[in-house]
């Protein structure tokens, strides 16, 4: 199943500033597979769309707790 934020996310529709090499692996394992371990999705569940920084990629889990503070 895809994530539900896919149309109108900026990574999935490569309008984030900067793009990490491995951009289509990371969209095939995470929104199109595992979204639920997206950092994106994560703090957009939790705080909404406009919570989530422009610059987040979805393999940057790391940040979430911070974001979420
Ligand atoms: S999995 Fe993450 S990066 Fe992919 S569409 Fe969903 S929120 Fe965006």
């Amino acid at each position: 199943m895809d994530c539900e934020c896919l149309a109108g996310c900026p990574f999935f529709n490569d309008l984030m500033t900067s793009m990490p090499s491995s951009t289509e692996l990371i969209k095939k394992t995470y929104c199109l597979k595992d979204w639920a371990h997206c950092a994106r999705y994560v703090v957009f569940k939790h705080k909404g769309r406009q919570a989530v920084p422009l610059d987040l990629f979805p393999t940057q889990i790391d940040r979430v707790g911070e974001i979420l503070k």
